[in-house]
């Protein structure tokens, strides 16, 4: 098929090619693995719980939660972040489930800001952002993604089983009109449920200046009801947009880790982005670590080793003790995520669990 565009995808980086570093952990310097990805970005959850049940993420019912008091405290996360920005992390990424869930997020937000990390975001549902939007600029915070699947209210409603499409567009607005820009709207595709708005994105993209990144199906859905059939690969979407409106790759330096591949309208109406992480991973530059609202430290998203940080936390130890449970946690990273071996398994937590 002729795409039209020079679909840059990043199968060819993965970390199997890659020499290993070997040797001992080093226990100074910037946070690397043992491949020798040094990590700058971390992704904090700050609770599992959420107000939504999309069809991708987690059941209609029966949903189990972390009691309260297993969450990390306030003081903890400010703690952790501390110690992870000493370590090189200059990138911060607040989700859960629903951040904007957690009572106190926007003294939270205040508090993580002025650790001060170059970039401060925030990835929601959109539910509950546009009262809050303002406070959180003010606080401190950059910039949000806000999750939205469907431009179609009633198929909105389907697939995120709760809430609104009026709101969430609503939400969008507010979070510019406070300046959490630029805006970026992340859109999961399942095949045969809403792969048939690639286009209208791509316009919405067009019209609103909004940022769409079309993020492949991952089976991290606590139903284990994923199937690959379901996936709709990137290449696909650029295809299909680049047919209707030419796109041109945004160029991005080399080793790039920034999950999402960008594109820009050839008549510089825009920009849109594509996440892989299915057909073509993209962990051969992986930067990021975890942190779940529970304190595990975790280097990717599909390996269950997890560092348990929260009782270091709780009894106040140094930060020594912090860095190197950090360390050896990002130490243990795996080449890749594994999905296409034989033996690949999915991760015992699901995506609101671990955060997204
Ligand atoms: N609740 C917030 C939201 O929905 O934006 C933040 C947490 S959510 C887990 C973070 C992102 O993960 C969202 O953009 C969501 O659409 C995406 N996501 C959830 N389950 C997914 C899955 N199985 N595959 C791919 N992306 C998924
Ligand atoms: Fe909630 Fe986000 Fe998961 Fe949807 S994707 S159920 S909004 S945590």
């Amino acid at each position: 098929m002729s795409v039209g565009v020079p679909v840059r995808l990043r199968g060819e980086r993965t970390s199997r090619t890659r020499a290993a570093m070997g040797g001992e952990m080093p226990t100074t310097g910037p946070l690397v693995d043992s491949f020798g990805r040094i990590h700058t970005d971390v992704r904090i959850s700050v609770t599992d719980r959420c107000n939504l049940r999309c069809v991708y993420c987690m059941p209609e019912e029966g949903m189990t939660f972390l009691p309260g008091d297993e969450l990390l405290r306030a003081d903890e996360l400010v703690r952790f972040a501390e110690v992870v920005r000493g370590l090189g992390i200059t990138s911060v990424r607040i989700t859960g489930g629903e951040p904007l869930v957690r009572r106190g997020v926007v003294d939270l937000v205040a508090r993580l800001a002025r650790v001060g990390f170059e970039d401060l975001a925030l990835t929601t549902n959109g539910t509950a952002l546009a009262p809050v939007a303002a406070r959180l600029a003010e606080a401190g915070l950059h910039r949000v993604n806000v999750s939205c699947d469907s431009l179609r209210p009633e198929r909105f409603g389907q697939i995120r089983r709760r809430g609104d499409l009026a709101r969430v567009l609503a939400s969008m607005d507010a979070a510019e009109a406070a300046g959490l820009s630029p805006l970026k709207v992340n859109v999961v595709l399942v095949a045969g449920v809403n792969d048939d708005e690639v286009l209208d994105f791509a316009a919405f993209a067009r019209d609103t200046g909004r940022v769409v990144r079309f993020i492949e199906y991952m089976p991290l859905d606590a139903d284990a009801s994923w199937r690959r059939e379901q996936v709709v690969p990137a290449s696909d979407v650029l295809a299909l947009v680049a047919d209707r409106w030419p796109l041109d790759a945004v160029a991005v330096p080399d080793g790039d880790p920034a999950p999402a591949t960008r594109y820009r309208f050839a008549d510089g109406r825009g920009e849109i982005g594509v996440v892989a992480s299915v057909t073509q991973p993209f962990c051969g530059t992986c930067n990021r670590l975890r942190l779940t609202a529970e304190g595990s430290v975790r280097n990717c998203l599909f390996s269950d080793d997890e560092l348990n940080v929260r009782h270091v936390l709780a009894r106040g130890g140094g930060d020594a003790e912090i860095e190197m449970l950090v360390r050896r946690a990002v130490w243990a990273k795996r080449a890749g995520h594994g999905m296409d071996d034989p033996g690949f398994l999915r991760p015992r937590r699901s995506m609101s669990m671990i955060g997204g």
